[in-house]
């Protein structure tokens, strides 16, 4: 047992409070665990999990392709991207929260590493 890590990420969804943009290249989330997330558009675009970007885009994205035109919360479990070209993107709160790459997150043990 580890002290302190007894709470499991995968026993709920994860339940968005707070939405808001940061600056002009990031959007931060506030968890209602009491988590902060920041994410950088250019990392939501680049692993959009839409039917046509399939998780993770191999090709780089333009910057001026990396802007929001709306910005929406769908109810506490999903969050609406639009893009300035007219791609749009759909996030679950959990594809989202596991897209988090803060120092916390990325240390998760419990997190699954995938090699490609
Ligand atoms: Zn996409
Ligand atoms: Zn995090």
């Amino acid at each position: 047992m580890i002290p302190g890590k007894s709470k499991t990420a995968a026993a709920s969804e994860p339940r968005i409070k707070g939405l808001n943009e940061v600056g002009r290249y990031a959007i931060g989330v506030q968890w209602a665990d009491g988590h902060d997330s920041i994410f950088p558009l250019a990392n939501l675009r680049r692993y959009c999990p839409c039917n046509e970007c399939g998780g993770e885009t191999a090709e780089a994205i333009a910057p001026d392709r990396q802007r929001l035109l709306q910005l929406s919360r769908l109810g506490d479990n999903g969050v609406y991207l639009r893009w300035v070209d007219g791609h749009e993107t759909l996030y679950t709160t959990a594809q989202m929260r596991a897209t988090c790459r803060c120092a916390y997150c990325a240390g998760e043990p419990e997190r699954p590493l995938t090699g490609d």
